[in-house]
């Protein structure tokens, strides 16, 4: 069923000023895309401005380069593919529709990361998404299929034991103060004020059936309906990447047995892993980062240029939407599809491992020059 709007008014009459906008929609989306795209609905009922209106809303960030477009079920990619496809390629480092996805759950295969050097490591963190099929992604999803991912995650969750044995906090129940030490702690998620959330619909009926379930010594969590059905978190403080990534790929196993045994399978295809909400995430959704103090090395004007070269990302240690103070950075690998979850974290343990070798040198006030040209040639 074609949108209203398709019927009253022409493409050209809707179509967005994107003029002044610098993210891949914007990049991606011409007049005649829109225009074929504003005809379909995915099953659910989303459209291409579901779409588009978090990257309309919002023309760029100050820190990272965003996609500007969301998916609101699992199949919005399918639906939305002629805008989907080249997002996924700029955003993907030109990974093809044709291409097929690779998954490497198994932390033996990570090589070192067993303690990065801790007098810059302040913590290290390994997080994914997961969505449960059949149900709506944030995004679009009722106010009951929110309250339903919320009991499927809960069940699931509840009978995890051992070390990863936890308990379940939903935000509408939590005092503002206990909420304000999690977020402080970095083990929750902001209150929606971000505007990338709130134009992508995903601050709908917040606080309702959101909420943080974590084990004892907090450093397994996992965070229900913010921008994704479930994030899987595994953190601690320190630079042992390699114990916090076997922690949680056991957690993500232990937890995907208790989904099947409730009758439920998580949105997964060849070509796309595992299906997030924003095309960013797609794949892997692993992000591995550190807290990283490199107060001289991030103000040397090799210092983005290597970040590009290790494919590694920066952001505040507040998160996405924070600048970075005092030197210290949150560090992790910026690509998530067409690499696998090992791949990923090696690259962060071996990138991070470089950029403290920086720090290193110029703390002795020795030129890097010779280190980033080495890693220039290879
Ligand atoms: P995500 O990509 O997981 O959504 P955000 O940038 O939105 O990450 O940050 C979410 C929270 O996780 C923030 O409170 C942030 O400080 C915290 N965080 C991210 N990486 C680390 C890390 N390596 N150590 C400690 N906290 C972290
Ligand atoms: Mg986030």
């Amino acid at each position: 069923m074609p949108n209203t709007s398709t019927i009253k008014y022409t493409a050209r009459e809707e179509f967005p000023d994107l003029s002044n906008h610098n993210n891949h929609m914007a990049k991606c989306l011409t007049k005649d895309i829109y225009k074929t795209l504003r005809s379909r609905q995915s099953p659910n009922g989303f459209n291409i401005d579901n779409v588009i209106q978090t990257g309309v809303d919002n023309p760029g960030h100050p820190f990272i380069m965003t996609v500007g477009c969301v998916a609101g079920d699992e199949e919005s990619y399918e639906t939305f593919a002629e805008l989907f496809d080249p997002v996924i390629e700029a955003r993907h480092n030109g990974y093809k529709k044709t291409a097929k996805h690779k998954t490497d759950l198994n932390p033996e295969h990570l090589m070192g990361g067993d303690c990065l050097d801790e007098k810059y490591v302040l913590s290290s963190r390994v997080r994914t998404g997961r969505s449960i099929r059949g149900l709506c992604l944030p995004p679009h999803c009722s106010r009951a299929e929110r309250r339903k991912i919320e009991e499927i995650s809960y069940k699931a969750l509840e009978k995890l034991d051992g070390e990863l044995k936890g308990i379940y906090y939903p935000l509408n129940i939590m005092s503002d103060k206990d909420q304000e030490q999690l977020i402080n702690d970095h083990f929750l998620f902001d209150k929606p004020v971000s505007p990338l959330l709130l134009s992508a619909g995903m601050a709908r009926d917040w606080p309702d059936a959101r909420g943080i379930w974590h084990n004892d010594k907090k450093n397994f969590l996992v965070w229900i309906n913010e921008e994704d059905h479930l994030r899987v978190i595994s953190m601690q403080n320190g630079g042992k990447m390699k114990e916090v990534f076997t922690r949680w790929c056991k957690g993500l196993r232990e937890i995907e047995i208790q989904m099947k045994e409730l009758g439920r399978e998580y949105m997964w295809n060849e070509h796309l892993g595992y299906i997030l909400t924003c095309p960013s995430n797609l794949g892997t959704g692993v992000r591995a980062g550190v807290h990283l103090r490199i107060p001289l090395f991030s103000q040397h004007p090799k210092f983005d240029e290597v970040l590009r070269k290790l494919r590694l990302q920066k952001r505040g240690t507040g998160g996405v939407d924070t600048a970075a103070e005092g030197g210290i950075f949150d560090i992790s690998n910026a690509d998530r599809l067409g690499f696998s979850e090992v791949e990923l974290v090696q690259m962060v343990v071996d990138g991070v491992e470089f950029m403290i070798e920086c720090e290193k040198n110029l703390e002795m006030g020795k030129s890097i020059e010779d280190d980033v040209r080495l890693l220039q040639q290879k």
